[in-house]
């Protein structure tokens, strides 16, 4: 791609690529001051692209079931990956040197292939999912409860800060797209050029559904007066725009649901064990270094303030004045740079203006924000800053508890005690993430259970997890990324949970065989066919419902010593009566459970070869009533759920099965997960 160019970008709204009505404002490479692309996005029919998301693109995800839709996700992720080294050659044009380009373009992508991989492991195979279990209501079984998920039926609008322009997309559209809502990406101006490139490449591929994807490169106008309460919003920036459109009257009328990621004053705190020349102690200075140089410190999770027991703050300045003297800061495009410039002049002058709110309550230690040394790059016309780090000496009136300078700044802050690191924490108001550096159990435990409700990620850093450690700043796309207060009090990621933000939960009460119909899901209560084993069934044939009644089977005495022997499971309850009788929850020798589970297999199984492929595991195991010698067994097994895999010939198949004893009392209650072929000839 020629720098000398610059790309006029363009929005993709109702099926196709538009140009705004005006020339475009120029956006800069952030290490030469080039011109490398024109944004505007003026004249856009908002309202219609919300209408085509919704029309079009809703319907059209809501046909799929969610492995499907998880599916086109991860074949656009291998696409990407294929394609990944055009999007670092303009990542390198938003100041991203080539480690900071990995967390947003390989981050970004990892996080969709991830998200689309946990879908078809941890969510049916269906159209609507179950949240939680069945809710009896009703001690006949005809009445019961049962909480689904379904996907809201209006479209996402994702309003994305400059600092990932992929990572910021992917991660927000992957479980939106799984839960079955179509999207519109309007990313930060500035670095929009490396949205608008995947975007294009996505939208090439010609997997998603048209109007699942649609993009606004540059400002969003009017684009929130037309939502409504389908829709949803997620925001990440500033927390003074964030409130601002919160706000806005339309999201206020609607109760559209927002969520908003803003300004984070994360806390790092050393343990008090962790004094000098212990490894905790390099293992947090590395950090803090770590979070102030990737990115240049434009990372909504990165330290603003490292909170260091007061006997140790000149240790710590020395280490990181050690360590920050062999930091190359200057043109990401060069090789050997670890820091590279700022996104734009404007953020380096903002940089500048909030270290100098910062020095009203702290002195500089290291590092001079307007004396700009570069290794290669243009001092002058690139946005770049040098780290620096200040020491507030009164950390609780710190002006670094308040003000976000999202750039290479830290505030180190002294303290007395457990209790001050704590309270220090509390501080910047509700946050995203907040570590602590100890190798002591007692450190971690009351650092983390103080720290907790203030913020949405702890990481305890330590020598054992060193080096599988992710580090303080990685949102991880199984774990939560959110933070109470300050940090906007939304939640994203956090694997699954990620994609039920995106559908509506609707508790459903009903008959049982009323609930079955809409879920796909049999429950107690519901109805049942007896016609020939479900063993016998494949895919093609088998129902939920299907239901085999076993034979009964007495246990004895020397089933139970057979047992124990056989397997070494001599256990006293099963062996000895005079133990098993002082035992409080029995009468007498009982029988193993496994070996209940071992006989229920035992009738239930239909074994000649057949549909029915491999048993993988049971879950909610439980055994309830004891059974003594004489007991007699009955299992009852009932097809529960049936989930097809894609791209496959066998279904996922759930049986619940119940053993109940000569007086029907329910002896051990569990599911049976099976893998049954979709057809047998
Ligand atoms: P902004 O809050 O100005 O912008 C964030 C996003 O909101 C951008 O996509 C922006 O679009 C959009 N936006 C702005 N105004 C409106 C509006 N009226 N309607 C709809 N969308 C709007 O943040 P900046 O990106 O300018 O960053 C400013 C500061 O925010 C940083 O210096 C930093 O302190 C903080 N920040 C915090 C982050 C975090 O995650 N904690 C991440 C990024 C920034 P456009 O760019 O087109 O104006």
């Amino acid at each position: 791609m020629n720098v000398q160019t610059p790309r006029l970008l363009q929005s993709y709204v109702c099926g196709e690529w538009r140009n705004g009505s005006k020339d475009g404002k120029e956006l800069l490479n952030a290490a030469t001051g080039e011109v490398v692309a024109l944004i505007d996005a003026s004249g856009l029919d908002h309202a219609a692209a919300l209408e085509y998301g919704r029309e079009m693109g809703g319907r059209a995800l809501r046909d799929l079931t969610v492995h499907q839709r998880a599916l086109m996700l991860k074949e656009i992720g291998l696409k990407l990956m294929e394609m990944k080294e055009d999007f670092y050659t303009e990542s390198l044009w938003t100041g991203a040197t080539r480690a900071d380009g990995w967390v947003d373009i390989e981050g970004g992508i990892g996080t969709l292939l991830t998200l689309a991989s946990k879908a078809r492991r941890e969510l049916p195979n269906a159209k609507v999912i179950p949240d939680g279990a069945v809710e009896p209501l009703s001690k006949d079984s005809t009445f019961s409860g049962q909480h689904i998920l379904t996907p809201l039926q209006g479209v996402a609008v994702h309003i994305n800060a400059f600092n990932f322009p992929i990572w910021g997309m992917l991660e927000k559209i992957a479980p939106t797209l799984i839960a079955g809502m179509p999207t519109i990406v309007k990313p930060a101006s500035q670095t929009a050029y490396l949205t608008e490139l995947m975007v294009r490449r996505i939208i090439d591929m010609g997997i998603l559904p048209d109007g699942a994807l649609q993009l606004v490169s540059g400002s969003a106008g009017d684009l929130l007066d037309h939502v409504t309460c389908q829709d949803v919003v997620t925001f990440t920036g500033s927390a003074s725009t964030g409130r601002m459109l919160k706000t806005s009257p339309a999201i206020v009328e609607n109760s559209v649901r927002f969520t908003m990621e803003a300004d984070s004053l994360n806390a790092s705190v050393l343990g008090p064990d962790a004094g000098p020349g212990t490894e905790e102690f390099d293992l947090f200075v590395r950090e803090v270094l770590r979070e102030m140089t990737t990115k240049a410190g434009q990372k909504c999770t990165a330290i603003r303030r490292a909170i260091v027991p007061a006997d140790y703050v000149d240790a710590v300045i020395k280490a990181l004045g050690d360590r920050l003297a062999k930091n190359v800061a200057g043109d990401p495009a060069v090789e050997g740079t670890r820091m590279g410039p700022l996104a734009s002049l404007d953020q380096r002058d903002e940089v500048r203006d909030r270290i100098a709110d910062l020095k009203g309550s702290s002195r500089i230690v290291l590092g001079d924000p307007d004396d700009v040394r570069v290794a290669s790059g243009d001092a002058k016309k690139g946005a770049f800053i040098n780290p620096v780090v200040l020491l507030a000496d009164d950390p609780a009136q710190a002006a670094a508890n308040d003000v976000e300078a999202f750039g290479p700044v830290v505030t180190l802050m002294p303290y007395a005690d457990i209790d001050e690191a704590v309270a220090l924490t509390h501080r910047g108001k509700g946050s995203l993430v907040a570590s602590v550096f100890t190798d002591s159990k007692d450190v971690a435990e009351e650092m983390v259970i103080g720290m907790a409700p203030m913020h949405g990620r702890v990481l305890i850093g330590n020598r054992r997890s060193a080096k599988s450690s992710t580090g303080h700043g990685s949102p991880l796309a199984p774990l939560v990324h959110g933070g109470p207060g300050r940090a906007g009090g939304g939640e994203e990621l956090g694997g699954m949970r990620a994609v039920k933000h995106y559908m509506q939960r609707t508790a459903v009460q009903g008959a049982p065989h009323l609930l079955s119909a809409v879920t796909d899901i049999w429950s107690e209560g519901a109805d049942t066919r007896a016609d020939k084993h479900p063993f016998r069934k494949s895919v093609a044939e088998l129902q939920i419902g299907d239901q085999i009644v076993t034979e009964a089977r007495e246990v004895t005495e020397s089933d139970v010593e057979h047992f124990a022997h056989f397997t070494g499971d001599t256990f006293y309850a099963h062996m000895n009566s005079e133990a098993a009788q002082a035992n409080p929850f029995f009468d007498d020798r009982v029988a193993h459970g496994y070996l209940i589970a071992s006989f229920a297999a035992g009738l239930f199984v239909d074994p000649d070869p057949g549909p029915v492929l491999a048993n993988y595991g049971v879950d909610n195991l439980r055994f309830l009533t004891p059974v003594y010698f004489g007991d007699t067994l009955q299992v009852r097994l009932t097809c529960k759920e049936i989930n097809p895999r894609e791209n496959a010939e066998h279904a996922e198949v759930r049986w619940d099965c119940r053993v109940t004893n000569q007086k029907d009392e329910v002896v051990a209650q569990y599911d049976v997960l099976t893998m049954v072929a979709k057809d047998w000839p």
